[in-house]
């Protein structure tokens, strides 16, 4: 198995930067989680850093995950393999059928897709996991977008990144905003903030207020903050409601607009304006259309004179999609 240098040193804290506009007159800063320098960054790259060492701790030699070939789970998994020098299978639903950037550079690094109905995922997995083992092979599993602990806890390293920044330049935000599919990210973050308040407290310090707010890009609102309560108890250790309130996980399916991959021509002006504005490319199923669904949240709420943190979460190759799309 080969070391992968960049997670073995660790990744840098990525680049928070303040955008041009002032939209609703608050302050925007982004976070460029886009740049973390692995196969073109995102929070699957970061969440892939904490998977290498769980499969290099139990010397598997095959990776196994669940997505869409043409996710950037299943492209950052099958790159980190290849670079691994190790097997990487994934078990695709076969109702997808789109052939993006992501499909063909899953095809690149050598992946073995399996496609199975996606009533039959699990059981597909299982069968599969066995398999390897009776023919002596070590399989490590990855849950779909990277799910579970470890892609918790690479997102608690995300929150480490904000805090640090605050407490360096005394920007402090009152609201942070992202794209939530799984619900990890948005696990990480409050967990991180749960962590980094509880020392706080310890100290004595001043606790401020600050939210974190998950825009879905497909799930219902019940579904999705059951899955980031699940994702905290997990990683925590402890029962939600001991240390969160509810009304404090805000987590929006109003900006879902039909489900997954699905977005307005509004989402493409924004995505055509950001691009031209701050230089930042934005896809349409993620990124573009939580920072989309971040301005109506901004409107609905009526901000103003906050300083808001949007965390650009990555899916490069899908702004690429995008253009092909609008046939620029
Ligand atoms: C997977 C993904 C998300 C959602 O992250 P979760 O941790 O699954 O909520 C957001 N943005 C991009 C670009 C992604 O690839």
């Amino acid at each position: 198995m080969r070391q992968i240098a960049l997670f073995e040193q660790g990744i840098a804290p990525t680049p928070v930067v303040k955008m041009s506009g002032s939209y609703g007159e608050n302050q925007y800063y982004i976070k460029r989680e886009d740049m973390i320098p692995f196969s073109f960054g995102g929070n699957k790259a970061r969440k892939a850093a904490e998977f290498y060492k769980e499969i290099k701790a139990c010397g598997a030699d095959i990776v196994m995950t669940y997505g869409s070939n043409s996710s950037n789970h299943c492209r950052i998994i099958a790159n980190m393999a290849a670079s691994m020098g190790i097997a990487c299978h994934i078990i695709s639903p076969e109702e997808n059928r789109e052939r993006l950037y992501n499909t063909r550079l899953v095809a690149d690094f050598g992946a073995t897709v399996e496609t199975c109905p996606v009533t039959e995922v699990s059981g597909t997995i299982d069968r599969r996991m066995e398999a390897f083992r009776k023919e002596g092979r070590n399989p490590y599993f990855i849950m779909g977008g990277g799910h579970g602990n470890p892609g918790t806890r690479a997102c608690v390293n995300t929150y480490r990144e904000i805090a640090a920044y605050e407490e360096q330049t005394g920007i402090f935000f009152d609201y942070i905003f992202h794209a939530s599919g799984t619900g990890t990210t948005q696990a990480g973050l409050v967990s991180g903030k749960l962590l980094a308040d509880a020392e706080k407290r310890e100290c004595g310090q001043p606790v401020r207020e600050q939210k974190i707010v998950g825009i879905s890009i497909a799930r219902n609102e019940e579904r999705g903050r059951e899955v980031v309560r699940q994702s905290i108890e997990e990683y925590l250790g402890v029962r939600y409601d001991e240390v969160y309130r509810d009304e404090e996980l805000i987590f929006t399916d109003e900006h879902c607009m039909g489900g997954y991959g699905k977005y307005t021509p509004e989402v493409a002006e924004t995505i055509e304006e950001i691009m031209k504005s701050d230089g930042i490319p934005m896809d349409a199923t993620y990124v573009g259309k939580a920072f989309h669904g971040m301005r109506r949240y901004v409107e609905a709420h009526k901000l103003q004179g906050k300083n808001i943190l949007f965390i650009h979460t990555g899916g490069t190759p899908l702004f690429f999609d995008f253009l092909d799309r609008q046939n620029l």
